[in-house]
């Protein structure tokens, strides 16, 4: 069972595991980070190349279930070209769109995103969903480990 709200989100879902977008290492990152989810064994690494306080460009590679790999291709095209400030924010609004929390002071997350509002109904998957996002966060907090779910 896929989540998903409807058939066009599956869709959007399948097509990102298929042909992840920026699914490459990224030569000359200035940050770099891991993250796994033994529950499913999703496993990938983030990168990020900054320029200032801006995320000039992030890729990610590994493996992993087609929630996780379709959440780290969508996350690479809604982060680049945002401050780190900007992306860290998106990562706690994606948070808590996956996990069923009300957004705050009527913030929205980008239409791209909400495909993965349908996550919340399979709790068992929104770690899958959060992955390359805690990744991407430790990444630019710079803390460089490996960052499991559990
Ligand atoms: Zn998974």
């Amino acid at each position: 069972m896929m989540p998903g709200s409807n058939a066009l989100y599956q869709e959007v879902i399948l097509e990102h595991n298929r042909k992840p977008r920026n699914f490459r290492k990224l030569d000359q990152a200035d940050r770099v980070s891991e993250g796994f989810n033994p529950l499913c064994g999703d496993h990938f690494t983030v990168w990020v190349k900054l320029h200032g306080d801006r995320v000039e460009d992030v890729s990610f590679l590994g493996s992993g279930c087609a929630i996780s790999k379709a959440a780290g291709s969508l996350m690479t095209i809604e982060i680049k070209g945002k401050t780190i400030a900007e992306a860290l924010t998106m990562v706690e609004r994606f948070q808590r769109l996956v996990t069923g929390q009300s957004l705050d002071g009527g913030a929205m997350v980008p239409e791209r995103l909400e495909v993965f509002a349908g996550v919340k109904e399979f709790p068992s998957r929104v770690k899958c969903a959060t992955l390359p996002w805690h990744a991407l966060k430790a990444a630019l907090e710079a803390r460089e480990r490996t960052v499991s779910t559990e």
